[in-house]
């Protein structure tokens, strides 16, 4: 608060900004050689979009079912999101489906590591390989979560988080992008700070560490002071977080088993899980007698937190309707491209009508408490020809 520098945009003030700290502690915690921290995860996936080089016109592979912020992002660059379905066990991406929806206007494929999965990156980094395509990863679920003994978001050309405070790290508002590449790592910093870069060398005190080079025109995307300063003392807890969840995920998970009930699952290569939402997969008889929604009521009433649906697929989610922007309606070739009804979603239909799903926060309880998740399934579908 006395330091006089509230954000990196402010004069140096003598000390290093929080901002600088939390982007080489994020940047060790990624194994990445670089971070550029950012106001948003949105602001994150659009400044990674663009540092890959996807402009005007560009396609770019986005998953159907996700949180809209991955298909607006696309739509914020003037890009044109192409809506891919999931794996139904790890509703994640499909690789296959991603090759066939690769067109000559393909720019880059975005993947989501989707509640507590971790994508296929084995499959999905060879396609991209193959066709000279970017992947970005969108980690914004998945912080801490590994592949391969390597964490989530080094993988793509960049991997973008978001700290918004539904997250498994947060500040409330907050995003980061990490990468391995300089050149992406410099345009994005251009990008997200009105086209200006951080100096390499020392600055005095009252002198701005910000350099207007004019090489990339950007917008303001920084990362607050007191938002890095947040993420610097949650960072030290994550790990401690997700292994206690992860301890909770994996007793939930075998209870379940026994009672014949599928959870999520992750792709082969995972080695670590991030539970950002834990999905259980309801029994067919049971949706049979009362849809997903009314029995997600009856638990959200039984357990006294909210149990609820994924995400609404993006080609029929009230949240995504490009024609509803007038920025958008430059042209009708353009709108006809970016109307979500054109994609075919089944999967990711019916992953989002079979799967109820809770938050992390829960997953810290004491194990023993965890098992009234167990008992309000068993009440809620030994009962269900009774919930209206
Ligand atoms: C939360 C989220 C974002 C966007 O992050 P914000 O910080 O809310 O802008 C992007 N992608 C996914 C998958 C998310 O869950």
């Amino acid at each position: 608060m006395t330091s006089g520098r509230w954000t990196i945009s402010c004069a140096y003030q003598g000390r290093q900004s929080y901002e600088r700290e939390f982007a080489a502690a994020f940047a060790d915690y990624c194994r990445s050689a670089h971070c550029v921290p950012v106001a948003t995860g949105s602001a994150a996936l659009a400044v990674g979009l663009e540092a890959c080089g996807v402009g005007a016109g560009d396609e770019v592979i986005v998953p159907g079912l996700t949180w809209v912020a991955s298909a607006s992002a696309v739509l914020g660059v003037n890009a044109v999101p192409v809506l891919v379905d999931v794996d139904p066990r790890t509703y994640c991406l499909d690789p296959a489906a991603v090759e066939a929806a690769i067109t000559e206007r393909t720019r880059a494929i975005t993947v989501v590591h989707a509640y507590s999965a971790v994508a296929d990156l084995d499959s999905l980094l060879d396609i991209a390989q193959r066709h000279g395509l970017p992947l970005i990863e969108d980690c914004a679920h998945a912080h801490g979560a590994r592949y391969g003994d390597w964490p989530v978001g080094a993988f793509g050309a960049a991997g973008v988080f978001s700290m918004q405070g539904s997250k498994l790290l947060t500040c409330g508002e907050g995003g980061a992008l990490v990468t391995d590449d300089a050149e992406v790592a410099n345009r994005a910093e251009h990008l997200r700070a009105d086209g200006r870069v951080l100096r390499q060398e020392p600055v005095g005190v009252g002198e701005m560490e910000l350099e207007e080079t004019g090489r990339l025109m950007g917008s303001n995307a920084c990362l607050s002071e007191f938002h890095a300063a947040v993420l610097l003392d949650q960072l030290a807890l994550l790990d401690g977080q997700n292994s206690r969840r992860t301890r909770a995920a994996e007793h939930l998970a075998g209870r379940l088993a026994e009672m014949g009930l599928a959870v999520q699952e992750t792709s082969a290569g995972t080695t670590d899980r991030a539970y950002y939402r834990f999905m259980v997969r309801l029994p067919d008889e049971a949706l049979a007698v009362a849809p997903v929604e009314l029995i997600a009521r009856a638990l959200s009433a039984e357990l006294g937190f909210a149990v609820m649906q994924t995400h609404r697929p993006l080609n029929d989610n009230p949240l995504h309707r490009p024609s509803s922007r007038r920025r958008f309606a430059t042209d009708a070739r353009y709108l006809a491209r970016v109307d979500p009804v054109r994609f075919d979603l089944p999967v990711a239909k019916r992953v989002h009508e079979s799967v109820v799903s809770f938050g992390h926060e829960v997953l810290l309880a004491p194990l023993d408490a965890v098992d009234d998740i167990v008992r309000a399934l068993q009440k809620v579908l030994g009962h269900v020809r009774e919930i209206r």
